[in-house]
Formats: C-alpha cells, structure tokens, sequence
C-alpha cells in the first residue's frame, strides 16, 4: 500500500517522497491507521522494520490537523528511547519528516550540559525525543511541563526497562497528561513490558510485524 492512499497532508507526501520511500512497510500498514483513529498501539516490531515513521508519520499528521490553540511552550508528544543513539536518530527521521511542517522536536540526553538544553525547551518545542533520565532531570528542575502532551511513545519498551529506566518511566506517566495517546513499540514481551503495557495502554490495539 502507498502512502498516498492514506490522505496524509501534501508536505508530509513531500519529505516522504525525498526520504525515497514509496510503499509502507507491514507495520506502517497496521499501526498508521489505529494511530489516526486514536488509539493505544501495542506493537511487536524490530528494528528495521520501519517503526520509527509508523509512529512519527500519523502523530505529526494528528498536529496537522489538530494545530495548536494553546501556546507553543505546551509540548505536545513525548518519546521515550533506551539510548542517546537512537534518541538521536528518531530525532533525526522526525525533523526529516516535518521539514516542510511548522513542527519542532528537540533530543534530550545525559552526558550534555542541561543548561543548553533548558533554553531551547524553554523557547517552546512541539515534539522531545529523550532517554528516561535525563527527561526525568528536566521535569524535576521545571524545565518542561507534559501536562498537555497529546502522544507518549515508548521506543524499545524492552530495553529501557533492560537498562533499569522502569522507575523513571513510572515517574514519567505519573505527571503526563492522563488524556494522552499511548504508543509501545517493543522488540520482546518479557512479563515485565506485557505489565508495563497493561497499566499505561487503554484497549490497545495490538500490532505485530
Ligand atoms: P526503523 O525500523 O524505523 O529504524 O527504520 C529502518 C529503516 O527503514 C530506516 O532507514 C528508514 O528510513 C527506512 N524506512 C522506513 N519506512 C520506510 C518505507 N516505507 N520504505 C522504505 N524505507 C523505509
């Protein structure tokens, strides 16, 4: 199936189009539509797979067609990654995929200086990619607020709890907005990330690729 079949905006088309791609992969497939209808998305997918623009695509869509009526300091998705690496990379496809988007995302993680950061998050961003902890850093100096954001996405579910993040992320979904849209994308489903899943998903649908 082509990406035009599912009336994204034509700027989105666009930066689609200059990253060459053409069809959706299986999980785009499956995920892209629950995500536009609203819904928790529990997927199963690996690396590789696409999974990256099957949650970016449909949630800068949703700000397209939902713009912003409050101010631009109110961020409006949060996603949580297990390293600075690929925190940066989806940083990356996202500001790929907006390029011709009103949209901003910004990448929070440790081993920066937090002052750099705290200014640009102060200035407004619509969209933050970051590690656990150092998010969790940024909410206890006041430096974000994520009582407005609309989307949460946990990136490889697995592996931040793997790497201890479980106690941020509870800490996390405690002070977001409790209207928000949960996405969780997870490579495995030990007992662990299946009751991750359970208390932050409401009727997800489940996805697998
Ligand atoms: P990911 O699983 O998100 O890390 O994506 C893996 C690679 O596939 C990245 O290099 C993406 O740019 C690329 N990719 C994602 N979706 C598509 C698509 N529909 N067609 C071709 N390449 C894609």
């Amino acid at each position: 199936m082509r990406f035009e079949s599912f009336s994204f905006a034509p700027e989105i088309l666009r930066a689609i189009s200059e990253c060459g791609y053409q069809k959706m992969t299986p999980i785009q497939q499956q995920a892209i539509p629950a995500i536009r209808r609203g819904q928790d998305v529990l997927a199963s997918a690996q690396t590789g797979t696409g999974k990256t623009a099957a949650f970016a695509l449909p949630i800068l869509q949703k700000m397209v067609d939902k713009p912003s009526e409050t101010l631009r300091s109110n961020t409006k998705a949060l996603i949580l990654t297990p390293t600075r690496e690929l925190a940066a990379q989806v940083a990356q496809n996202i500001t790929d995929y907006s390029k011709y988007l009103d949209i901003s995302t910004i990448t929070l993680y440790g081993g920066v200086k937090m002052d750099s950061q705290a200014l640009k998050l102060k200035r407004g961003v619509d969209i933050i990619v970051a590690t656990p902890g150092r998010l969790l850093e940024h909410l206890t100096s006041c430096n974000l607020s994520l009582s407005n954001i609309d989307f949460l996405v946990l990136d490889e579910a697995d592996r931040m709890l793997d790497m201890g993040f479980s106690q941020d992320i509870q800490k996390i979904l405690q002070v977001a907005n409790s209207k928000r849209q949960n996405l969780l994308f997870s490579a495995t489903f030990s007992s662990a990330v299946k009751k991750l899943a359970n208390d932050m998903l409401v009727k997800p649908n489940v996805i697998s690729a």
